[in-house]
């Protein structure tokens, strides 16, 4: 089976409330999820998330391979783009056709893509949190009353701008969270908003309050003597990695310990987050968490990662963004309502523009 072509679609979630973090916040609640469609001459499409604006760009390191050789063609991609740097925007284009290839090399196998990454179960351990920066008070509470109610734990919260509003809001989660454990696991999430000191000294004012499992992205993603200086001065774990593009960028965090928790962003990709995985392994950090957003299928009580739990959220495909290669040799025209562009046996390209609908 090889690759032939793509589509590019773009999802709406619509989160039904304000999301967003301490760098910005989206009141609308709703949010595109771009979507990459790899296809291949064996009638499976496979199917990665994020943004990838450079797929005309990275398109031909794939094209004509053989999906399985999935690491094979993460390293091709890698060099196909190395003399310009593959970090950054262009690390998203190689994330979403490597989450493509890991889903068509599982469905070829024809199994989940669990079992094909060697796990033992589709279930992990999570935490509840929500993107919930915009929240009021009461929405917040309200909102991990309903994580609660599903028998979670572990909850993160985002702060970074009021230490004082931070330090509630910890104490709320864990008052909510106390009907399913005496010792709920509590982290807090700055997304790099302080700098080295505000840490250091807002950590030491969070501890008189509560016991933190771990300060998420404390500083700048690329401070490693700042996380170090913070994670010898603070007796909460230090989290990071998730915004970083490419696997050399956690060599100066490791190399100083300024990395507790290590972590990858989910849009980075399955081989990222494996290699990640592996280095942390190798320097004996303590774990490892991704970021995923209302995956189909869920969580049970207590698993799942961020997810959006909020009743009626859901995906829409809606528009087309940009099609493969193959549509533009070949000629336009109104076909099927099967998409969005795509190539015919013959290569031509095929428009479709009726709306989909995902969970
Ligand atoms: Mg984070």
């Amino acid at each position: 089976m090889k690759i032939t072509g793509y589509r590019s679609l773009t999802a709406f979630h619509d989160w039904q409330r304000p999301v967003g973090d301490v760098n910005g916040i989206v009141e609308s609640g709703i949010t595109e999820v771009p979507v990459l469609l790899l296809e291949t001459d064996g009638g499976l499409t496979g199917i990665g998330l994020g943004l990838h604006r450079e797929i005309d760009r990275l398109f031909p390191a794939v094209e004509g391979a053989d999906p399985r050789g999935v690491a094979t063609l993460y390293d091709a991609m890698l060099s196909h783009v190395f003399k310009s740097g593959h970090a950054g925007a262009t690390f998203g284009t190689i994330a979403a056709v490597d989450m493509a290839l890991w889903d068509l090399k599982a469905k070829m196998a024809e199994e989940p893509l669990w079992r094909t990454l060697g796990a033992g179960d589709r279930f992990v351990s999570g935490y509840a949190s929500g993107l919930c920066y915009g929240l009021d008070d009461a929405a917040f509470a309200a909102h991990y009353g309903q994580w609660a109610e599903r028998g979670f734990t572990a909850a993160k919260i985002k702060g970074g701008r009021d230490l004082d509003r931070d330090i509630a809001r910890l104490e709320t989660a864990r008052e909510i969270l106390s009907r399913n454990t005496s010792r709920p696991a509590l982290m807090l999430d700055v997304n790099e908003a302080w700098n080295t000191k505000q840490a250091i000294r807002h950590l030491a004012e969070i501890a008189k309050h509560v016991d933190l499992t771990w300060i998420e992205e404390p500083v700048r993603r690329w401070d490693s003597a700042g996380h170090a200086r913070i994670a010898r001065a603070a007796k909460t774990a230090v989290a990071t990695g998730e915004n970083l593009t490419g696997l050399e960028q956690y060599a100066p965090l490791f190399d100083a310990g300024a990395v507790d928790i290590v972590q990858a962003g989910s849009v980075w990709g399955i081989t990222h987050f494996l290699r990640v995985a592996m280095a942390a392994h190798s320097r004996g950090a303590a774990g490892l968490a991704g970021r995923l957003q209302r995956q189909p299928g869920g969580a049970r009580g207590g698993g799942g990662a961020e997810h959006d739990r909020d009743r009626g959220a859901g995906l829409r495909l809606s528009r087309r963004v940009r099609r493969g290669p193959a549509d533009r040799r070949g000629r336009h025209r109104a076909g099927r309502p099967s998409g969005s562009w795509h190539r015919d046996r013959r290569g031509r390209g095929r428009q479709c523009s009726r709306r989909h609908r995902l969970g």
